[in-house]
């Protein structure tokens, strides 16, 4: 009953508030000396640059702008300026080990809970944007969505990380990656959360609409992780419905029958590049489909000499065919090997992931390329570069800044000293320094609910 009294005495006291009252508070303006401000779609750099930032976004970049009063000025202009980086297919809930599940990741879903998956995620996101990515899509393996409530958990103030681009659980006929037994599969119902099993079109309608309302920005769908995977005609279902929630569709491939029915499906995203052929890669280059090559390198840690080889001759192929191509990972595991072996330190998650640099320089393909793929490519393969990713007036402000030239050696990424997300400073001098990322609560989105 109080409510019937409550409410109408809140109104009256809202709409009788002074309009003056409501005037925001002007946005705080940075602005940024740069030495070099690469541009990745060109491959070219700029020398001398000013950035002006005005709360969240970029406001004007040019040489000898003049610096607004008030202004806080940071002098990069010794240093290379580029915007963020993009790991277009990773997984930051998802980490599998030697002990005691020998890297099977089945035993980590039993074994790891959906709460402490998301710390661990925060974790891996924390770490990402300390290297520089500043855009991550985390496509399935993620509990019970641990990959949407990390991007809310960002969006909303409660910690710093990257743009996360979730997929929800993964799509896929009956058993997913799994083979279960008849037990787990029927009376433990064990395929969710970590798998939706979607058969009939009506069901994986369904899958994609529960996906879209529990927060995915992406749809992933496993084409062909069973023998009776997905027919084109399923694909085309999934893209429609995704497209009604504003989200483009992931394949995620390793046949090369499976890879040709997403190619004619006309999927947006095909990740794992092992079973493409250079055909495939004509047809991809033809449709515009991006890759996802995920390109493993061989390290002490994880892969083979054999399977090193393969991933760099189809990066190599893809890129001769002019394939979309994005800087990719697929990370999703731990040893006891990831250790610097000069200091006996552990490699943070960041460090792991711009390894696979390795693989694309063992490829030959030219750093400006390169440089693209990790940022254009991966602003359109997350949907987001309408107003995320490229330094451009009235984007969001993410930006890196590194001491070498990337554009002459790409392992000049290998040292991002700098961060900005957001408007934010997140990194300095090489240092960590997210203090004012922290708050009480849910301040850059206090309603609390999606932003679709
Ligand atoms: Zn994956």
């Amino acid at each position: 009953m109080t409510r019937w009294i409550a409410l109408p005495v809140l109104l009256a006291v809202t709409l009788a508030a002074p309009v003056s009252a409501q005037v925001p508070a002007p946005l705080p303006v940075t602005v940024i000396k740069a030495g070099r401000l690469i541009d990745p779609e060109t491959g070219t750099a700029a020398v001398n640059q000013v950035i002006v930032i005005e709360g969240e976004r970029f406001k004007a970049i040019g040489a000898n702008l003049p610096i607004p009063p008030g202004a806080t000025v940071i002098d990069l202009s010794k240093l290379t300026v580029l915007p963020g980086l993009v790991d277009a297919h990773t997984h930051m809930g998802m980490t599998y080990k030697e002990q005691p599940e020998n890297n099977y990741y089945y035993l980590t879903y039993v074994t790891d809970s959906t709460p402490l998956r998301a710390i661990q995620a925060a974790s891996n996101g924390m770490q990402l944007l300390n290297a520089g990515f500043t855009v991550v899509r985390d496509v399935g393996n993620n509990a019970l969505y641990v990959d949407a409530a990390l991007r809310q958990a960002i969006e909303q103030g409660w910690l710093p990380g990257p743009t996360v681009i979730p997929s929800g659980p993964m799509i896929g006929s009956t058993g997913g990656q799994f083979w279960p037994t008849p037990e787990m599969y029927k009376q433990h119902n064990i395929m969710f959360p970590e798998y939706i099993d979607a058969n009939s079109p009506d069901e994986i309608v369904r899958a994609v609409r529960e996906n879209m309302l529990f927060g995915a920005r992406t749809i992933k769908l496993c084409i062909d992780c069973k023998p009776w995977g997905y027919s084109v005609d399923d694909i085309r279902l999934a893209i429609r419905e995704a497209a009604t929630g504003g989200c483009k569709v992931e394949g995620h491939v390793q046949t090369a029958a499976g890879a040709q029915r997403a190619i004619d499906a006309g999927i947006y995203i095909i990740a794992h590049g092992n079973a493409l052929t250079p055909e495939h890669h004509r047809q991809m280059a033809e449709k515009g489909i991006f890759l996802a090559g995920t390109d493993t390198p061989f390290t002490a840690y994880r892969a083979t000499e054999a399977a090193f080889k393969r991933a760099v001759d189809n990066l190599r192929d893809a890129w001769e065919k002019k394939v979309p191509l994005t800087f990719s990972t697929d990370f999703d595991y731990w040893n006891e090997r990831m250790k610097d072996a000069k200091t006996g330190r552990w490699l943070t998650r960041g460090e792991l992931t711009i390894e696979f640099l390795r693989t694309w320089k063992t490829a030959g393909i030219p750093a400006a390329d390169t440089l693209r793929a990790m940022t254009i490519n991966g602003y359109k393969a997350a949907d987001i570069i309408a107003d995320r990713g490229p330094i451009k007036p009235g984007f969001f402000a993410d930006l890196i800044a590194v001491p070498g030239d990337p554009l002459a050696d790409v392992d000049a990424l290998r040292t991002v000293v700098f961060v900005m997300k957001n408007g934010m400073v997140f990194k300095r001098d090489g240092v960590m320094a997210p203090a004012d990322f922290f708050h009480p609560g849910p301040v850059r989105m206090p309603n609390g609910r999606w932003t679709r």
